[in-house]
């Protein structure tokens, strides 16, 4: 039988035999949309070595993006937050034990490859602390350089999602194929999502939004956000339900309000996952720069995203997925808006022209409404 190609890293010659690495490990530690980005390479990496064991290193709640990837062995979870409590109250002996628990489990797996696709001085750490002989960064920075034996530049059509990734998996040496986003959610987030459905009453297909980040230059207006699920619920017979965390739930409130309860509220009613899968049953998505938006491209879900101060793709690369970007002469602005506040980019998105494209995205699934 002929042995599927494995191919050989670029960074250090190895004997043909000797070329597969037999174990993996993937650091992309959070944000969620990053880490729903970056697991496009999961696909790839099972495809070049499917013998080979690949694990991912990520903090909660990001973890829950990758938790039920076939692909992987193993999610293992730094959870930072809970070290920052041990910290807090002086527990440095089980803040050690918990270091060295974790750094000496790494150890222990024998990586023979590591991928730190964050490029940070704490992803490069823990990278560095597997002991792994081969430890690729992607545009690594904060030192993290000196603790690599390769680095790769952040590059690629910037247009295009997850670009950056799938350069990286092309300077491997690897085929990235169609680079499909690849988050995953597990059976037990599945029934959690249907359960909130039930008991909020929906039934059969509907339209997800996803208002809410951390930064309020990429939010859109509220009463748009009314506007758009009342128009999506007359109009294409989607029942409307809004989804976002524990602190989205004043505005989510608010939302709601302004469509006399016709909106079912989600938000904060159930954790990352559950509502990841719910994102994942949706007939449509319309959401802002998150990763709850990113992830709903990534289920194939049809879905718009409203970008205005970031721009993080304008190609979604499916045609179940549109961008909407005003593209101001101050855009993409970042972190650093200069308009007081205002944030027109996002006040430049007609309600008008989201349905229009929420309507061709269903189209490109073979749904009409
Ligand atoms: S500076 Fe421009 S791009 Fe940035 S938030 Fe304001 S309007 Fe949007």
């Amino acid at each position: 039988m002929r042995r599927p190609h494995r191919p050989a890293l670029n960074a250090v010659a190895r004997s043909p035999e000797d070329t597969a690495p037999r174990a993996i490990l993937v650091i992309r530690l959070s944000a969620i949309g990053d880490v729903v980005m970056a697991s496009a390479v999961l696909p790839v990496l099972r495809r070049a070595y499917p013998d080979a064991r690949i694990d991912w290193l990520a903090e909660p709640p990001a973890d829950a993006v990758l938790a039920a990837r076939e692909e992987l062995g193993e999610v293992i979870r730094w959870p930072k937050a809970e070290w920052r409590g041990l910290l807090r109250r002086g527990r440095l002996w089980a803040l050690l034990r918990a270091f060295l628990g974790l750094a000496r489990g790494l150890r222990r797996n024998r990586y023979d490859l590591v991928l730190d696709l964050q490029g940070l001085a704490k992803s490069g750490l823990w990278a560095r602390l597997t002991g792994a002989p081969e430890r690729v960064g992607l545009g690594s920075r904060e030192g993290s350089r000196w603790l690599m034996t390769r680095v790769v530049a952040r590059d690629g059509n910037e247009e295009r999602i997850a670009s950056e990734y799938r350069n990286l998996v092309r300077e491997l040496g690897l085929e990235p194929g169609a680079f499909p986003l690849a988050p995953a959610v597990s059976g037990t987030a599945r029934e959690e999502a249907a359960r909130a459905l039930a008991e909020a009453g929906i039934k059969g297909p509907f339209a997800v939004l996803a208002p809410f980040t951390t930064r309020p230059q990429k939010h859109w207006l509220e009463e748009r956000w009314a506007d758009l699920a009342a128009r999506i619920r007359d109009g294409m017979g989607l029942p409307v339900v809004l989804v976002g965390g524990p602190g989205d739930r004043a505005a989510a409130a608010r939302i709601a309000a302004r469509t006399e309860g016709e909106v079912a509220d989600l938000a904060g009613r159930t954790g990352l996952a559950g509502s990841l899968a719910v994102l994942r049953e949706a007939a449509l998505c319309v959401g802002v720069d998150t990763g709850l938006t990113h992830a709903a491209i990534g289920f194939g879900t049809p879905t718009v995203a409203l970008f205005g101060s970031t721009r993080p793709y304008l190609d979604p690369a499916t045609p179940s997925a549109r961008v909407l970007y005003s593209g101001l002469p101050c855009a993409p602005c970042g972190r650093r808006p200069t308009c007081g506040g205002a944030f027109h980019c996002m006040a430049a998105i007609p309600v008008d022209d989201v349905l229009a494209e929420a309507r061709a995205v269903r189209a490109s699934t073979g749904d009409t409404a």
